[in-house]
């Protein structure tokens, strides 16, 4: 039986998750849970599920929580909560949204735990300590998105990863916008971009998908999971996302990994690994006729796509800066503050600030975070 800890249980992700453990029981047993704020919906989860910890980011809201708790688990919050949940599980899932992520990375592969890793942001905004704790721990990250899903995937056919790899083809479905032009572009609404067009996905990350900012996001995470240079990673819009991404190797042969749109099958198969999940999410029917495209990505329309890779060759933390920046654009559009071009305006600014740093120390990565956030919402201010 797999132990599993959930970081992030009630978002989109973390639901996922649950409905994962629920379909298999025989294989899998929740042993806490964590959230931040939803703590009707955390309660429903801990009632149902019965874990044996139970955390939450709000300290004050722990009495509440308790209160709506019809059993009596650990109820933890704060740093406490990121130690109890790690040391209860075999595996940690970590699908909290955002830099607020990078503490569960942290102290989950310090413990030595198999991370499943939704989370992309703690990866590009601290890779190179993530990789430092990675490989002094004994820790192992799996990943969950989908993408990266499918290169780990692909990748398990191969004895020497790293030398038979020629390139990494990240497929993106383009997003709600995909082919539609900057007129229509200067004009776009929140709900349009949260539309997405097959994923049912949180509002950041679905804002995200909209802007191309997400697929930059996912060239750093997959530089920083497989080790494969910037130039040996290429982006292709495939509007379809049945096909979730490729690996091509040294002698011309290609590897994907193909299923319908169903987070469920990556998320399993990080909680299972090794082992694959008994109950098949997002299996195709064959015999049904499909289409499935592939084109370029427009690098004009969708800037944040060749912003993310200047990012991550200069490497550093230029990535941290980028995706604090990226996420408090963000946040203004969601609440309507900023329009959709804005977001790519915003964080270009900000970036012009960046001076190159290392990033040695946690202290770094928090400095270099706060520091865009700060940049950015005066970049905001002055649009
Ligand atoms: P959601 O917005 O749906 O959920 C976010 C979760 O994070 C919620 O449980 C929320 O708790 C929790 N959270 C937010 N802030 C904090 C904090 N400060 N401390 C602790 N918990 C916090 O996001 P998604 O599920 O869409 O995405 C999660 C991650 O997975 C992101 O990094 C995203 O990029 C990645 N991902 C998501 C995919 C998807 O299909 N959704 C696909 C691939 C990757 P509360 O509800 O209490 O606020
Ligand atoms: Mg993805």
């Amino acid at each position: 039986m797999v132990q599993v800890s959930i970081a992030g249980s009630t978002g989109s992700v973390g639901t996922q998750a649950l409905d994962v453990i629920a379909a298999n029981r025989n294989q899998f047993e929740l042993s806490a849970i964590f959230a931040n704020s939803n703590i009707d919906l955390l309660a429903d989860q801990a009632n149902s599920f019965r874990p044996r910890v139970v955390g939450l980011g709000r300290k004050d809201l722990v009495s509440q929580l308790t209160g709506k708790l019809r059993y009596s688990p650990l109820v933890v919050a704060g740093d406490e909560a990121l130690v109890a949940m790690a040391e209860a599980g075999d595996v940690v899932l970590n699908a909290v949204v955002g830099f607020a992520g990078l503490p569960v990375t942290l102290s989950t592969l310090e413990l030595g735990k198999r991370l499943a890793l939704a989370n992309k942001e703690s990866l590009v905004a601290a890779g190179d300590l993530v990789a430092k704790v990675r490989w002094s721990s004994g820790g192992e990250i799996v990943p969950v998105d989908s993408e990266h899903s499918a290169i780990h995937q692909a990748l398990r056919s191969s004895f020497f990863s790293e030398i038979e790899v020629s390139k990494i083809v990240l497929t993106a479905s383009g997003g709600p916008f995909r082919g539609k032009d900057r007129e229509f572009l200067s004009k776009v609404t929140l709900q349009q971009a949260l539309a997405h067009p097959t994923w049912s996905m949180g509002p950041k990350i679905s804002i995200d998908s909209s802007t191309l900012m997400n697929k930059g996001l996912e060239v750093i995470e997959a530089h920083e999971l497989f080790g494969v240079d910037f130039d040996k990673i290429e982006v292709v819009v495939h509007p379809q996302s049945i096909v979730h991404s490729i690996v091509e190797f040294t002698d011309g042969s290609a590897l994907a990994q193909i299923s319908g749109p169903d987070m469920r099958l990556p998320i399993g198969y990080a909680l299972g690994y090794p082992s694959r999940l008994k109950q098949p999410f997002g299996a195709l029917d064959w015999r049904e006729s499909r289409l499935l495209e592939f084109e370029a990505p427009n690098i004009e329309n969708f800037p944040a796509l060749p912003l993310a890779y200047e990012a991550g060759r200069r490497g550093g933390g230029a990535p941290t800066w980028l995706s604090a920046a990226n996420e408090v654009a963000v946040e203004a559009f969601l609440t309507e503050r900023i329009g959709w071009t804005d977001i790519y305006k915003v964080v270009e600014a900000s970036f012009e600030s960046y001076e190159d740093i290392g990033l040695d120390v946690i202290d770094d990565v928090l400095q270099t975070d706060f520091e865009a956030r700060r940049v950015t919402r005066s970049a905001i201010e002055s649009l």
